[in-house]
């Protein structure tokens, strides 16, 4: 935190109005391909919860009334936007997150194919009916918006994990607050202009920022009805602990430990470039990063070796190509912030000392501006090994040697998360054990990130994941939407004395 003047205060959306609102405390947002301040987040109060809270419960009446045509047809709107104005959202992302253009580029396809997903939402609201359920009696089940809904996000996706939420949920006909993450917060101002420039009504889009006192506020006001969080597993567990307790329904992704599995005759060259881009994409800050290889068998000796060499000859640098020209050839950029830098290296010192070989040290110094640190390989990493169980959230590779695939699946089933799991091998048998039997969510077969895309729920296990609808596909719609069933008799006028008694055929 800080209370720099220097640079501007990241605005607010309260109901149509952009603010600079003015708080006790601010939190500095930087680019870290610089080092470099480039706006300050305002840490918000309650009373700010309020007044945009307030604000949305005011538009939700006439949003969730207005046909869902035409609520979809913001979402036509929004992806045009986006696409004229692509190489914008991704620079930006790239500015205030350190991930490469490219996996900025990425990022933002995939939120692209969320507001598609969005804008063929009537078909999927459709509901249910069947006539003459009972004698003269037509049933049917037709889907309501929940209300006003709250998304508090990650740093590590600025634009990708909104999202995930907000088109689904105001398609849906509910009103949105938005928290975004206080170290990315230059992308979802973006996002709330698109969708001010696409046509949402005032009121229907909101943004706020803050801490954990904002986030309180969120989790307990009587006119939040839904709350979708990703981040941390601690912070996942105590969102959701808090917010069902206040009668919210709750949707909480948390952190990961995603192990990669290779088998002894998976292809060595093609499972290395899979593995490198699963570990070291983004910088290892992704939820479905693989962090922990698994070798069986004879795979650990060529396995480790290959790593080593691809790893140690990919580029690392600055990304902003506003900061270096070579920007757009870097094959890895920095992590978001220099603490982070600190305590992911400390993770090296941390195996070390508990008996792991550090095969490749990614340490460059902290000399340099940028947040950079190049890709680590940890060899002979063991279970109950703080590296082996913590979530690193950067560009370390843990191996772990063991002899059978059953061995592995175990290592699964001691892991505390289930977020995603892969396998690479050419053996049908093995990858159909490992995909029926391996202890998390979203399973990869010879892929090395298996994030399912906007179509397919995102289904992280075990504290992964807190609440039981995830975001993405129809999962979302449901957890945006209740059910209301509706029993209709229209007796004859002439038979107004009919047997208020159902009639069936028992
Ligand atoms: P984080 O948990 O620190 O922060 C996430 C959000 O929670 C932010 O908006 C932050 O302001 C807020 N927050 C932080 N501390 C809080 C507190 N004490 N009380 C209330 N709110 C609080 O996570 P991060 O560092 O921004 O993101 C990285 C984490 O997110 C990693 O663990 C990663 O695995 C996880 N993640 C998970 C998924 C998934 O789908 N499972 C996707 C992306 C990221």
């Amino acid at each position: 935190m800080s209370t720099a003047v220097s640079v501007e205060t990241v605005p607010s959306l309260i109901g149509g109005q952009w603010l600079q609102l003015e708080a006790d405390a601010y939190e500095d947002v930087y680019n870290p391909s610089s080092g470099k301040v480039i706006a300050r987040t305002p840490l918000g109060c309650a009373a700010e919860v309020d007044r945009v809270v307030t604000a949305a419960a005011a538009a939700l009446p006439a949003w969730a009334d207005t046909p869902v045509v035409e609520r979809a047809r913001v979402m036509f709107k929004l992806r045009q936007l986006m696409d004229e104005r692509f190489e914008e959202i991704a620079r930006l992302v790239t500015r205030e997150h350190g991930k490469t253009l490219a996996e900025a580029r990425a990022e933002v396809n995939r939120g692209v194919e969320m507001v598609e997903f969005a804008a063929g939402i009537p078909s999927l609201l459709m509901g249910d009916s069947l006539p003459n359920i009972a004698a003269g009696v037509d049933a049917s089940c037709v889907r309501h918006p929940v209300g006003v809904c709250v998304g508090i996000t990650p740093y590590n996706f600025p634009n990708m994990v909104p999202l995930w939420m907000v088109p689904v949920a105001i398609t849906c006909g509910n009103a949105f607050v938005l928290k975004p993450s206080e170290k990315v917060p230059l992308s979802a101002v973006l996002l709330g202009e698109l969708l001010d420039e696409a046509g949402l009504p005032p009121g229907v889009f909101n943004l706020v920022h803050g801490g954990k006192p904002c986030v309180d506020a969120l989790l307990t006001h009587p006119q939040v009805a839904a709350v979708s969080f990703v981040g941390s597993t601690p912070i996942a567990e105590a969102i959701y602990k808090t917010g069902t307790a206040h009668g919210k329904r709750v949707q909480a992704a948390g952190g990961a430990k995603n192990h990669l599995i290779i088998m002894p005759d998976a292809d060595m060259d093609q499972t290395v470039k899979a593995l490198a881009a699963s570990a070291y994409g983004c910088a290892g800050q992704r939820c479905m990063a693989g962090s922990m290889a698994v070798a069986v068998g004879a795979a650990g000796d060529p396995l480790v070796e290959g790593l080593v060499d691809f790893s140690r000859k990919m580029n690392v640098g600055p990304s902003d190509p506003d900061v270096d020209d070579a920007a757009e050839s870097v094959d890895m950029g920095p992590v978001i912030r220099d603490a982070h830098r600190q305590r992911v290296a400390g993770y090296l010192d941390i195996a070390g000392a508990d008996g792991a070989t550090v095969a490749l040290d990614g340490r460059r110094g902290d000399t340099e501006d940028a947040f950079l640190i190049g890709p680590s390989v940890v060899d002979h990493v063991a279970p109950g090994m703080r590296i082996a169980t913590e979530e690193v959230f950067g560009p370390v590779l843990s191996v772990s040697r063991v002899k059978t695939l059953e061995d592995a699946l175990a290592l699964g089933d001691n892991c505390e998360y289930g977020n995603g799991a892969v396998i690479f091998t050419q053996s049908g048998y093995a990858a159909r054990e490992f995909t029926q039997r391996f202890n998390a969510g979203m399973i990869g077969v010879n892929v090395g990130v298996p994030a399912p895309m906007a179509w397919f729920p995102f289904t992280g296990w075990n504290r992964s994941f807190f609440g039981d609808l995830h975001v993405q596909g129809v999962e979302g719609i449901q957890f945006y939407t209740r059910q209301k069933v509706t029993l209709s008799r229209w007796p004859r006028p002439d038979q107004s004395h009919a047997d208020p008694v159902w009639k069936t055929s028992r």
